[in-house]
């Protein structure tokens, strides 16, 4: 385990701004906020943040991120609080750890690996700040230096599927080449240890047979160059393991086909030397054809800079050979944290590797979007990552992305077209909410559904997505033309009832012509619609005939003296309010209530009660008037709105008498208006959920046995 004063004396060599107080004080509260616990290891857990804290300090960050890797843990195990750390260690910090501890409660639970791309999406757009993901990412490489201590075996499986699947490609994109290639080579280990074991068996194999070590052919590269002026650094590795696998996987070869299983670097002063030193080497052994890159004269997109080739050298083993400054060097292997370092080390308007601060983002976006630059040039900064987008998951674990402002119905309809017409409410994290609740990142989402459910017209102005607004309104548009062929159909009965004609499917087929129509469908469409009324079907139909009673207009008198005939009224009830049918805002009809219809052209008929005033206004257009009842068989809907007008006595506790014996009596309040008040009294407006207009009568009279209701009656009109 690093000790407190190795670790201040590891960040102080590259860190002149080091902020020693703070770096003591973060080392001494996690040991105490530790105190007894154990690893897996048997190790005390300490030595976890104090060994992720070193893994930073090897990448060269910044004290706020090394303070943030000790403390890590503490808010999720310890009793440690978000106060305590932003009272001890500031804002920056706080905000830091608080990201952390949001990115390690969220779990990778599908097995689809299509998922996988959605979660790395999900982790880097929680990841406010850069250095967030960094400590995590060096947090997991921890974790998984370590992974042999878990005794169970589906847990160790899981972490392992999880870093080879989530955090090692994280780790690329960022840039983060070494550690990409240690966390997939860790996993390996976990996930096919034979496949890994005969790796190594056979590259042991090699090493032995060409007797050369990665050492001495370094030195030989070293000399040579040293030989002809040049001073280099050079370093040699072996391939690790799972990259030597998957390049045989990749490309279908033998193990002896690969040509970098031995990798050196080559670090030279300029570039100029680049060139230099990659002439001494070509002269000196073999290339190997079609394996050379220039990527400092063509640099790739993400700015990695080197140049690549493969020759066949000392004891005729091909070797491939990167070349390339310092600078260019940091760059490819540390990425992200690479830049920070130049960032830290010039002032800001001299910095001129940004011409643009913002273009890290857009190739940032680019790079997560395509998937295909391991390594990554990138400013530290802020990461506004897809903030127009939101990751929620389903109760399986499946990760949906959405974007920012999604509801539920949303989240209903892009999983799928069948979830999203069937939902009639909604989970999210466990509690149930409103269809209309805007998703937030890492929200758990389960979606309730009925059968006898379907979209609502009003749904279409709560989803966001295309998907979802779609098919709301193509729901609509279907239901809406079944039920005005419904009502359609209906009124054509009746017209041939009040004729005294048999309805007969002849006698329609032969109306369409005269009406230029081409389906029974369409006219009951128009019937339903109101752009073709019953008498203009009869005349079609029967030509020439002398009509009975040339479309006798049902009367406001008539209805009222109950002169109507029963049986050609309407039914509408099995209708949905909303579409075909409405309900009038001006008088609420219930079940129970002797109604009338009012066509109005183009949209269906609005119900009125019979003795609502405003059936006055339509005195002059009994064409208009469909005579309609309550269709007492049909699927109701469960309630209908009734309204009253009230008074109450204004003295406390009135108005929770109303609404107790409201609710006693099985009435839902759905709005309340208070439309005037005196000293002594105030009067309101009630709307009320029923099931019919008897159930409203019994909320009335039970209003009216209280002393502080004076007086209650029904809205009519
Ligand atoms: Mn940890």
């Amino acid at each position: 385990m690093i000790r407190q004063y190795e670790l201040v004396d590891m960040v102080r060599t590259y860190d002149p701004n080091l902020d020693e107080t703070m770096l003591n004080r973060a080392y001494v509260f996690a040991t105490r906020a530790h105190g007894e616990q154990k690893r897996a290891s048997g190790d005390p857990y300490f030595s976890h943040p104090v060994e992720v804290a070193g893994i930073l300090a090897g990448l060269k960050l910044d004290t706020a991120t090394i303070v943030t890797a000790l403390l890590h843990d503490t808010l999720e195990d310890t009793d440690a609080t978000q106060e305590d750390i932003q009272q001890l260690f500031g804002t920056e910090v706080a905000v830091l750890v608080e990201g952390v501890t949001k990115l390690s409660k969220i779990s990778f639970t599908s097995a689809q690996s299509e998922q996988a791309e959605n979660f790395r999406k999900l982790l880097l757009a929680m990841s406010v700040d850069i250095r967030v993901l960094l400590v995590k990412l060096a947090d997991r490489l921890h974790n998984m230096r370590t992974l042999q201590y878990i005794k169970n075996p589906e847990k160790r499986s899981r972490i392992a599927v999880e870093t080879m699947e989530i955090y090692a490609p994280l780790a690329g994109r960022i840039g983060m080449q070494e550690m990409l290639e240690e966390l997939q080579d860790l996993s390996f280990a976990e996930l096919n240890k034979e496949a890994r074991d005969s790796v190594l068996t056979r590259r042991d194999f090699l090493r032995q047979r060409t007797g050369e070590s990665t050492a001495r052919i370094a030195a030989l590269l070293k000399d040579t160059l040293a030989e002809k002026g040049i001073s280099a650094t050079v370093s040699g590795r072996e391939k690790r393991p799972y990259s030597i696998w998957n390049k045989m996987h990749r490309k279908a070869i033998s193990f002896e086909q690969l040509s970098d299983i031995f990798g050196f670097r080559v670090i030279v002063g300029s570039l100029d030397e680049c060139y230099r030193a990659l002439g001494v080497i070509h002269q000196t052994w073999p290339v190997m054809p079609g394996l050379f890159k220039d990527f400092i004269s063509i640099p790739k997109r993400n700015n990695y800079q080197s140049i690549h080739t493969t020759v066949i050298g000392p004891d005729r083993q091909r070797v491939e050979i990167q070349i390339r400054t310092a600078e260019m060097h940091e760059v490819a292997e540390y990425g992200v944290a690479a830049h920070w370092q130049y960032k830290q080390g010039v002032a800001p308007n001299t910095a001129g590797l940004l011409q643009d601060p913002y273009s890290w983002l857009r190739e940032l976006v680019d790079m997560i979007e395509e998937g295909d630059s391991p390594e990554q040039f990138l400013e530290y900064t802020k990461l506004n990552l897809f903030i127009d987008q939101v990751f929620c998951f389903t109760p399986a674990g499946d990760l949906i992305a959405l974007p920012r402002g999604a509801t539920p119905i949303d989240f209903a309809y892009a999983v799928h077209t069948e979830v999203g017409d069937s939902c009639v409410g909604c989970r999210i994290n466990g509690r149930a909410m409103p269809l209309q609740t805007g998703l937030q990142n890492g929200d758990q989402v389960e979606i309730i559904r009925s059968q006898a459910q379907t979209p609502s017209p009003g749904w279409e102005s709560v989803a966001i997505t295309a998907k979802a607004r779609a098919a709301v309104r193509k729901f609509v548009r279907q239901s809406q033309r079944g039920e005005y062929i419904a009502l359609g159909r209906e009124i054509a009965q009746k017209a041939f009832r009040t004729e005294d004609y048999p309805f007969s499917e002849k006698a329609i087929s032969q109306a369409l012509t005269p009406l230029m129509l081409s389906s029974a469908e369409e006219m009951f469409e128009k019937l339903g619609r109101g752009l073709l009324t019953g008498q203009q079907l009869m005349e079609a139909a029967f030509p020439g005939v002398k009509m009975r009673s040339p479309q006798v207009p049902v009367a406001l008198t008539a209805l009222k003296d109950g002169r109507r005939s029963r049986s050609a009224a309407i039914p509408i009830r099995g209708m949905t309010a909303g579409i075909a049918v409405h309900y009038g805002d001006c008088c609420h009809p219930l079940p129970g209530d002797r109604i009338v219809g009012i066509q109005t052209s183009g949209g269906g008929a609005t119900i009125h009660t019979i003795d609502c005033e405003i059936l006055e206004q339509f005195g002059n257009t009994p064409e208009r008037w469909l005579d309609v009842s309550w269709d007492a068989s049909g699927d109701a809907p469960d309630f209908f709105v009734g309204r009253i007008e009230t008074t109450l006595s204004n003295e406390p506790g009135s108005l929770s008498v109303l609404s107790t014996l409201i609710a006693k009596n099985q009435g839902n309040i759905s709005n309340l208006k208070i439309c005037g008040r005196t000293p002594d009294f105030f009067d309101m407006e009630v709307d009320i959920e029923v099931r019919d207009v008897k159930h409203l009568s019994n909320i009335i009279a039970a209003l009216r046995g209280s002393p502080h209701v004076s007086k209650v009656e029904r809205t009519h009109g």
